[in-house]
């Protein structure tokens, strides 16, 4: 079968064949009909050897949309046919926090040598992938393809990133959403469906923001000098009550920390390399608090593609055949993407 894979830290994505697994005892094998592209697979196709906790080779793809087609002989809870999603962060399997869906979270997340689905493990930029056990696949029914990949990530992540602040979102409240992409489009929509809270977006493009809007932002600004200023104008010189960060370098902390209300929410889900220094005496935002959300829960994947199927969710999507994969790479790389890329095995 074809498969993108990094077969070596900065060789870049390759489109090559590879052998279609076969699903042993709890495995299951998915066949693919979308994988999402994220800005993390730049991060990882980019990273110099030992940056990162696994080896290559692996397939890429961590958000992976499909159906059941067969199982281990020890699998059980799917059924050949199905229509799935796969749960990404894949743990140990026996910690209290994977018995509770909380593998983003696992006890042994340091040993295991890898993040989760094509982050060191085989991941779903292919034409089948094998999933360790039936308790990672969440059910989506007749949602589209290219819907239900985005959300095991970009979804999921984005609402486990705000579902963290939401006892800091109640009426009169402001969300900033830093970084309209793939994340920060989705993050809107969450805000806007599960939090009263006034919601303000901020990107260095003006095509992020039209999406901004699209996604329900109230109001929406590009990075400039007086960016901070506006920003909290605009919260009636309060500040917010949280920001949420989907780009994470020194630039948007800093921006991030300018315009939080005393007492805020900080949440830092972009992986620009940035860097914050606590230090007290100092000038942060006094009772601020700082949270580095990773990926999300099972059962919050289940909350997701609920609110997928009932309309409440919808991500922009870019489609793009497998084969052009580094088409796709290239494209998020130049800042090109409008939303989600998402990969599509060739007919
Ligand atoms: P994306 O490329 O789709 O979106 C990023 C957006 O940020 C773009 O709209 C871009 O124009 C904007 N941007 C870039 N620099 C900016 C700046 N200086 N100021 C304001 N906006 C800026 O990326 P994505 O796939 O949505 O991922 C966002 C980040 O989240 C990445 O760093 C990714 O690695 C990280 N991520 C983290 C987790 C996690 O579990 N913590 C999960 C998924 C992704
Ligand atoms: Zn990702
Ligand atoms: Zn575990």
């Amino acid at each position: 079968m074809k498969a993108v894979r990094l077969t070596g830290w900065g060789r870049g994505p390759a489109f090559v064949d590879v052998e279609r697994p076969v699903p042993r005892a709890t495995e299951v094998l998915v066949r693919v009909e979308a994988a999402g592209l994220c800005q993390s697979d730049v991060h990882v196709v980019d990273a110099a050897a030992d940056t990162l906790p696994y080896e290559p080779p692996f397939t890429l793809g961590h958000e992976v949309a499909g159906r059941v087609e067969t199982l281990g002989p020890d699998a059980d809870g799917a059924t050949p046919g199905e229509r799935v999603v796969v749960y990404g962060p894949w743990g140990c399997g026996l910690c209290a926090r994977c018995a509770a869906g909380r593998d983003n979270y696992c006890d042994r997340r340091g040993d295991l040598g890898w993040h989760g689905v094509g982050l060191g493990r085989d991941g779903g930029m292919a034409e089948y992938v094998l999933v360790p056990s039936a308790r990672h696949l969440v059910p989506i029914g007749d949602l589209a393809a290219d819907q239900a990949a985005p959300l095991s990530d970009a979804g999921l992540t984005s609402y486990h990133a705000t579902a963290g602040v939401r006892h800091a979102l109640g009426d009169g409240s402001t969300a900033v959403v830093i970084g309209v992409g793939g994340l920060g489009h989705l993050a809107i929509q969450i805000l806007r469906a599960t939090t009263p809270s006034r919601v303000l977006a901020v990107d260095i493009r003006e095509a992020a923001l039209a999406l901004a809007h699209r996604s329900g932002a109230h109001a929406s600004t590009l990075i400039r000098a007086d960016t901070g200023r506006a920003l909290r104008t605009g919260t009636g010189g309060v500040g917010a009550d949280a920001v949420l960060d989907f780009v994470g370098n020194e630039a948007t902390l800093a921006l991030a920390t300018e315009i939080l209300r005393p007492g805020g929410e900080l949440v830092v889900v972009g992986s620009g390399g940035g860097q914050l220094t606590v230090r007290k005496p100092g000038f942060l935002p006094p009772g601020f608090r700082l949270s580095l959300p990773f990926w999300g829960t099972r059962p919050e994947l289940t909350e997701v593609v609920a609110l997928a199927r009932t309309g409440t969710l919808h991500v922009e999507t870019e489609q793009f055949p497998l084969s052009a994969a580094q088409t796709a790479f290239h494209r998020l790389r130049q800042g090109a993407m409008r939303g989600r890329a998402v990969l599509v095995p060739d007919p």
